[in-house]
């Protein structure tokens, strides 16, 4: 099933170099809001500044892949200093093609990051990639995004039933 999580993490920080390399994976592509940053929030915490620095410095290769307008992504990418695809249309396929093109990278060796069920994790089953599942990082501002969070709940509920855990 390419909605129920594989991997859900409480904060986008605890994907590690170490757990990247013991996938496999040497590239990310990374949803914005509320996996980066808040739901349409500018604000770039410490830590997460922090952590994609050590990724970088691990050689994980980093872009942005986002379905919101490219007004919105473009200042938080630049302060980042990542590419970005905007209206990217996830869960179809079309911005992980640009992503990957970016990445330069084989699917196996790739993965999606958003907090999103069925636009990140879907788009990852979809192109054929891992998706790492992160808890939303604030309060969804977005009315569709609200409502869609209802019916993430048994896909979630499903995770943890078969073992998962909070990593
Ligand atoms: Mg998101």
């Amino acid at each position: 099933m390419i909605i129920t999580p594989e991997y859900l993490f409480e904060n986008v920080t605890h994907i590690t170099p170490e757990f990247l390399r013991s996938q496999g994976i040497r590239g990310l592509v990374l949803d914005v809001d509320n996996t980066l940053t808040g739901d349409e929030s500018q604000k770039l915490d410490d830590e997460v500044r922090d952590w994609l620095d050590a990724l970088r410095q691990a050689g994980i290769a980093l872009t942005i892949a986002s379905n919101n307008k490219a007004e919105r992504v473009r200042p938080f990418a630049d302060r980042v200093g990542l590419q970005f695809v905007a209206l990217s249309c996830k869960p179809l396929p079309v911005g992980l093609m640009v992503a990957r093109r970016r990445l330069g990278l084989a699917r196996r060796e790739m993965a999606i990051v958003g907090d999103q069920l069925f636009t990140d994790r879907m788009a990852g089953g979809l192109y054929g990639i891992r998706a790492y599942v992160v808890v939303p990082r604030g309060k969804d501002v977005n009315k569709g995004v609200k409502a869609k969070r209802k019916l993430e709940a048994p896909f979630i509920r499903r995770y943890y039933e078969r073992g998962g855990k909070l990593l």
